[in-house]
C-alpha cells in the first residue's frame, strides 16, 4: 500500500507563540507539571469517550478498558503518553493544538511582570495545559484518531514549539491519542521510571482511570516486562473521608484546577435521602485569570455514577460562586442526560441549591472561626461575592453577612468591616446604614458628603469597586436597616439630628433665601435646585442627586461603558457657614456669577466628577486669582 503524504506546515496563532515562548523560557522550576497536564488531558479524553459511548456503544471499537499508558524510551530519549479516549480529527487538532480557546489568556499575558519567580507563579495558576509539553521537550509528536472515524483518518501533528507545526495524515488502527515527547537535554532526568511513577502518584493518583507502565517483573528469577498500574485509579470523592489524607485531597485539587497552590479549604459530603449525591468542593487561595469571564465558568464537574457528564458549572452553582472547584457525583440522574435536560432538571436544581448553601456555610464558618483566612479569601474573591445579592435572592441575607467593606472607621482601603460590625457600632438613634459610592477609594474617603457624618462620628461605608453600585441597587436593607447613600436625597439623619440643629437649619434657609434664588437663576440649566445645607462642615459646596434619580457615580460608569443615559441635573448644596458662601452677597454681579460657577464646579470635582469644560473653569479661577 502506498501512502500519500500531505504534510502541511501551519503557523501557530500569535497568542500560542507568545505562550510557548514563555513556557520554554520562564517555566523551569516546576518542570514536572507537564506530566500532570498531559495525563489530565488523557483522562479528559477517556471521560469524553465514555460519555459519548453512552449513546453509541460502537465508539469503543471493542475496547472498553479505558486506560492511560506511559512509555519511557531511554534510547530514543522519549516519553509517550497514550490514551484510548475520544481522540481528535483534523479540525479538532487545529482548534485545540494551534490556538488558545481558553478565556482569560490575554489578561494572563498582560499580567506577566517579566520577573521570573512571579511569572512562574502566574503560569501555574493559569495552567498552560498541552503546551507545557514544551517545557521538557524540544519536539512533540501527537498521533491521534477520533473514535468512530476510519483508521486512515489518523492525524500526525509535529512541532518544535517555536512558531509552527506540521500536520499529516496517518493510518491508526486504534482510536485515541499518543503524545510523544522528545526530551530536551535539560530534561533527561525524566527518563528515570521511578521519577515518572512518583510524579504520577503525586498528581494523578486519584484520576478514575488506570495509568500503566511497562515494568520489569521478576517471576522466580525470570525477568519479564509487564504492564503495571501505577496509580490508585479510584475516584477520590467516592472514598470515605476517613480513608483520604489531607495530602490526597490537596493533590486531587491540583489535578482538577491546574493550580500550583494548595486549596484554601474543602468540604467533602455524601448526601443521602431525597437526593443522592456526593460533593467535593474546594475554595482556591488565588483568583484565576478568567474569573471575570462569567461565560466561561468552569470548575465544578458533574459526574453520574462516576461517569463524567459536563463541566459547565453554571447548572450546579450560581455564577457568583464560580471560583469554587470540585466534583458533584449524582446517582439520581440517568447516564444519558443531555445538556438540555440538565437545564430544567429537578435533581440538578436540588443539587444546585444544596451546593450553594454548602459553599455559603463554608464561608460563613471560615468568617467566624478564621478571620485571617477569610480576609485573604475576601481580598481575592470579594468582588465576585458582591454579585451575589442580585443573582441569588433566596440567599441574599446570608451573602450580605459575608460582605466586607472599607468604611470611615477601618484602616485605609482594606475591606474589613462586615455589616454586622457596622450595626454593632451604630450610634444611638441611628436606623440606617450609610454609604457613599465613588470612582476610587480616595474620592470616597474625601468626599464632602462625609463631613457631617465625621462631625457626629457616624460610620459610613466607602464603596469604590465598580460592582458596588450594582450591589447597593440590589441590597436595599440588611437585618431591617435600610442602606442609604449619603449623596442622595435630602440629608435625613432621623433621630440623630437634634432639635437645635433643625431650628438652625430652618433659620439659615430663611436668611439665605434671596441668595439661594439668585444662585439658582445663574446656574439655570446646570442644576435642578440650590439649597443651604448643614451636611457640610469644611467644604463650601457639594452636589447631591435626588432619591429617585440615578447617582453621579453610576452615571459616570454607564457613560464610560458607552451607554446613553438621561441627563440628570444635580442639586447644589451650599454651606452657609463657609466664607465663600457668606461673602457671595458682597460681590458685584459679574463676580457673583463667577463664584457660582466655581462653587458648582468644585462640588463636581470634589466627588470625582468630570467638568464639561475644564479649560473654562481654569480660566475663571485664574482670572479671580490675579484679580481681573
Ligand atoms: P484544556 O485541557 O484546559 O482544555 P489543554 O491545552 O490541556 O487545555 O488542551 C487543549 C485541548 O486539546 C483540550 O481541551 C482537548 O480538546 C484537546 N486535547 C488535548 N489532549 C488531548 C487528548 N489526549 N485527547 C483528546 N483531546 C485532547
Ligand atoms: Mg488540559
Amino acid at each position: 500500500m502506498t501512502e500519500q503524504t500531505n504534510a502541511e506546515v501551519m503557523g501557530f496563532e500569535a497568542e500560542v507563540s507568545q505562550l510557548l515562548h514563555l513556557v520554554t523560557h520562564a517555566l523551569y522550576s516546576n518542570k514536572e507539571i507537564f506530566l500532570r497536564e498531559l495525563v489530565s488531558n488523557a483522562s479528559d479524553a477517556e471521560d469524553k469517550l465514555r460519555f459519548a459511548a453512552i449513546a453509541d456503544d460502537k465508539l469503543y471499537e471493542g475496547d472498553k478498558e479505558l486506560a492511560i499508558i506511559i512509555n519511557v524510551d531511554k534510547e530514543q530519549k522519549t516519553i509517550s503518553i497514550i490514551d484510548n479516549g475520544i481522540g481528535m480529527n483534523r479540525d479538532d487538532v487545529i482548534d485545540n493544538l494551534g490556538t488558545i480557546a481558553k478565556s482569560g489568556t490575554r489578561e494572563f499575558l498582560q499580567a506577566l511582570t517579566g520577573e521570573q519567580a512571579k511569572d512562574n507563579q502566574l503560569i501555574g495558576q493559569f495552567g498552560v495545559g498541552f503546551y507545557s509539553a514544551f517545557i521538557i521537550a524540544d519536539k512533540v509528536i501527537v498521533k491521534t484518531r477520533k473514535a468512530g472515524d476510519k483508521p486512515e483518518n489518523g492525524i500526525l501533528w509535529t512541532s518544535d514549539g517555536k512558531s509552527s507545526y506540521t500536520l499529516d495524515i496517518i493510518n491508526m488502527e486504534k482510536h485515541g491519542t499518543e503524545v510523544i515527547l522528545h526530551l530536551n537535554q535539560e530534561a533527561e532526568e525524566f527518563l528515570d521510571e521511578h521519577r515518572i511513577k512518583s510524579i504520577v502518584r503525586k498528581y494523578s493518583d486519584h484520576i478514575p482511570f488506570p495509568i500503566k507502565m511497562l515494568t520489569e517483573q521478576d517471576n522466580d528469577g525470570e525477568k519479564t516486562l509487564e504492564f503495571e498500574t501505577i496509580n490508585k485509579a479510584t475516584a477520590l470523592w467516592s472514598l470515605p473521608k476517613s480513608k483520604i489524607t489531607d495530602e490526597e485531597y490537596k493533590e486531587f485539587y491540583k489535578h482538577l484546577s491546574h493550580d500550583y497552590d494548595d486549596p484554601m479549604i474543602w468540604a467533602h459530603n455524601k448526601v443521602e435521602g431525597k437526593l443522592d449525591y456526593t460533593s467535593l468542593l474546594y475554595l482556591p487561595q488565588n483568583a484565576p485569570f478568567d474569573l471575570w469571564h462569567r461565560e466561561h465558568a468552569r470548575g465544578l464537574k458533574l459526574y453520574v455514577k462516576r461517569v463524567f457528564i459536563m463541566d459547565d458549572a453554571e447548572e450546579l452553582l450560581p455564577l457568583y460562586l464560580r471560583f469554587v472547584k470540585g466534583v458533584v457525583d449524582s446517582s439520581d440522574l440517568p447516564l444519558n442526560v443531555s445538556r438540555e435536560l440538565l437545564q430544567n432538571n429537578k435533581v440538578i436544581a436540588g443539587i444546585k441549591s444544596a451546593t450553594t448553601k454548602r459553599v455559603l456555610d463554608m464561608l460563613t464558618k471560615m468568617a467566624e472561626n478564621d478571620k485571617e483566612s477569610y480576609q485573604k479569601f475576601w481580598d481575592q474573591f470579594g468582588m465576585v461575592i458582591k454579585e451575589g445579592p442580585a443573582e441569588d435572592f433566596a440567599n441574599k441575607e446570608k451573602i450580605a453577612e459575608l460582605l466586607r467593606f472599607a468604611t470611615t472607621q477601618t484602616e485605609a482601603q482594606a475591606q474589613t468591616a462586615s455589616l454586622d460590625d457596622y450595626i454593632a457600632r451604630m450610634k444611638e438613634g441611628q436606623d440606617k446604614i450609610y454609604y457613599i459610592t465613588a470612582e476610587n477609594y480616595a474620592a470616597a474617603n474625601n468626599s464632602p458628603h462625609l463631613e457631617v457624618f465625621q462631625d457626629k462620628n457616624i460610620e459610613v461605608l466607602l464603596l469604590s469597586d465598580r460592582i458596588d453600585e450594582w450591589l447597593v441597587s440590589n441590597l436595599n436593607e440588611y437585618k431591617g436597616k435600610q442602606l442609604q447613600s449619603v449623596a442622595k436625597g435630602k440629608l435625613d439623619l432621623g433621630d440623630l439630628a437634634n432639635a437645635e440643629e433643625a431650628k438652625e437649619q430652618e433659620d439659615l434657609q430663611k436668611d439665605f433665601a434671596d441668595i439661594t434664588i439668585k444662585v439658582k437663576t445663574i446656574l439655570e440649566g446646570k442644576v435642578k435646585d440650590v439649597v443651604m445645607t448643614n451636611r457640610l462642615k469644611n467644604s463650601p459646596s457639594c452636589i447631591v442627586t435626588e432619591d429617585h434619580d440615578m447617582g453621579a457615580n453610576i452615571q459616570r460608569i454607564l457613560k464610560a461603558a458607552g451607554q446613553e443615559i438621561p441627563n440628570v441635573l444635580p442639586v447644589l448644596e451650599l454651606n452657609p457657614k463657609h466664607p465663600l458662601v457668606m461673602e457671595l452677597n458682597s460681590r458685584d454681579d459679574a463676580e457673583f456669577a463667577q463664584w457660582c460657577d466655581i462653587l458648582l464646579n468644585q462640588a463636581i470635582l470634589a466627588e470625582g466628577g468630570h467638568l464639561e469644560n475644564p479649560a473654562e473653569y481654569i480660566k475663571t479661577v485664574n482670572a479671580l486669582l490675579i484679580g481681573k
